[in-house]
């Protein structure tokens, strides 16, 4: 495993880099379309993605 990882944008589709210390709740810029989001982690398999914080 990685320590670099990146996440899709949920607004645009591009890949979001991620420096490796987001914590779930933490909220990060899209590179691409800036726009706000959310680094969260599923539930169920502890998976982390990123919601549109609009
Ligand atoms: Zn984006």
């Amino acid at each position: 495993m990685s320590d670099i990882e990146s996440l899709v944008c949920p607004v645009c589709d591009c890949d979001v880099l991620l420096g490796g210390y987001e914590k779930k709740g933490d909220e990060l810029f899209c590179t691409e379309c800036d726009s706000p989001l959310k680094y969260l982690l599923n539930k169920k398999t502890d998976e982390p993605y990123l919601k549109d914080d609009n």
